[in-house]
């Protein structure tokens, strides 16, 4: 454990000049003489005498990762063996379980936590200041004393290490279900949420994030960096657009177009954004897997330019797994004790570790990936794989109700090293519906009764295996 020195130059209070300013004025915060890009309409603010900072903003500056838990509103930042954990409205404070006082409780703007400076100053080892004519907090990082001895740089960036822009989040991939809106990203985002009306429309800001590569090939993006995800099957919303809104902010804008005005929740915990519409007259609706609920994961594999297998006669993979997701999830939306999620809800691409990273962001209880097979011409019948032995048995209860349901030849569960059943933590399998390589399957796969049967056996499995009435 690490202990601080108290470095805070108190002196530099002094100039806090007792009295409000408003969120409007427009404030700075230099951490080692170089500008840190703040959240839109949650800056650094002097409240009642206390310089309030964003934390999120600075402390990946500094290197600490963040972690946000909504049903707590407890914000918790750890770095080396440091873990820092502040929780809204209470004045004392944990840092590695001791507890610390803070001279004011945190506190949420536009989705963002506010912290003392003071207190930053104090528990990160760092110079602190405020100048109240110019608005400017200065942060000076410590080389000596102490025992905080490393500068970290100031770029945060992300680890998945391909294809990122210096310093900005990927947006991966967008999905519609369960009437949630998601937004898969590479790392943590400060989204900014609000409404607008005329027509009724909820507006996501993402600042400091770019369409990453498999976005873009996935999702259409005319030159204006401007598209849309259409959605099917719900009342209240027909699509989400989204577009490069500032180029200067690199904020990405997505905009759910509703059919009337409704109330939402944000959730933003590690990696992915969502926009919950399930709420009930004007209460919040709580967060997925909220309430005793099992969050399920559905993966329709491969999408957009990559069709997976191609039938005899020329029908696409992605377009059955696809079909089967949707039909999954309308049932799956029926069900009070389950909230479900889709990887994709669309003709589009996710990476695999893209896949993983959604169900293990939304901490799934299941994975469940849905494709279809191709082989020699005389290979036909269903079969599901895993790779870890958590996941040995739902393999064996999907597999039973896929068979059933399916009506074709069982192939068997078998062990695969495969990498969204493997790389997920929870228990994953990976369905194969049939062969499109063999004419009779291909032919029965693309029938409504086929898929509709298919579906209420994922279902049914998925009840049993969770112990769902
Ligand atoms: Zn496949």
């Amino acid at each position: 454990m690490k202990k601080f020195g108290f470095l805070v130059l108190l002196f530099v209070f002094g100039f806090v000049l007792p009295g409000y300013s408003h969120a409007a004025a427009d404030t700075h915060i230099i951490l080692d003489g170089k500008e840190i890009v703040q959240p839109s309409g949650a800056k650094a603010e002097n409240i009642d005498s206390k310089v309030m900072v964003p934390i999120r903003v600075v402390s990946e500056s500094l290197g600490y990762s963040v972690d946000w838990k909504q049903q707590s509103q407890t914000v918790t930042i750890s770095k080396d063996n440091t873990a820092i954990q502040m929780i809204v409205g209470k004045k004392k404070a944990t840092v590695n379980g001791s507890n610390v006082d803070l001279d004011a409780p945190p506190l949420v703007k536009k989705g963002t936590t506010l912290v003392p400076l003071r207190f930053i100053g104090e528990q990160m080892g760092l110079k602190v200041g405020w100048n109240n004519t110019t608005k400017t907090v200065t942060l000076v990082t410590q080389n000596s004393g102490s025992g905080n001895g490393t500068t970290t740089p100031p770029s945060s960036g992300n680890q998945d290490g391909d294809t990122e822009q210096e310093g900005l989040v990927l947006v991966n991939g967008i999905s519609f279900s369960d009437n949630r809106f998601i937004i898969a990203t590479s790392g943590l985002t400060k989204p900014n949420v609000f409404t607008m009306t005329g027509p009724d429309r909820i507006v996501i800001d993402l600042p400091n994030t770019a369409f990453a590569d498999s976005f873009s090939q996935g999702h259409a993006l005319d030159n204006n960096q401007n598209g849309q995800l259409v959605v099917d099957g719900y009342p209240d919303v027909s699509r989400v657009r989204y577009s490069l809104f500032d180029n200067s902010s690199s904020t990405i804008r997505f905009v759910i177009d509703l059919s009337s005005a409704k109330g939402y929740s944000v959730q933003n915990d590690s990696g992915v954004v969502l926009i919950d519409l399930n709420n009930q007259s004007g209460t919040p609706a709580p967060p997925v897997g909220g309430n005793g609920k099992k969050v399920v994961v559905i993966d329709a594999g491969h999408g957009n330019q990559d069709p997976g297998a191609i039938g005899v006669t020329g029908k696409r993979e992605k377009d059955f797994n696809l079909a089967m997701a949707l039909k999954v999830e309308a049932l799956l939306k029926k069900e009070s004790k389950i909230d479900t999620i889709l990887t994709r809800s669309d003709d589009t691409f996710l990476a695999l570790k893209e896949r993983v990273k959604v169900a293990q962001d939304i901490n799934a209880d299941i994975f469940i990936s849905i494709h279809a097979n191709s082989g020699p011409a005389a290979a036909t019948g269903v079969e599901t794989f895993y790779s870890r032995s958590v996941s040995k048995e739902l393999a064996n209860v999907m597999h039973k109700y896929l068979v059933k349901s399916s009506g074709l030849k069982d192939r068997g569960v078998k062990m695969a090293s495969l990498h969204v059943t493997r790389e997920t933590t929870m228990p994953a399998v990976l369905l194969e519906g049939g062969f499109l390589s063999n004419k009779s399957d291909e032919a029965v796969l693309f029938t409504e009764t086929f898929q509709n049967n298919v579906a209420k056996g994922i279902v049914a499995g998925i009840k049993e295996y969770l112990g769902i009435q």
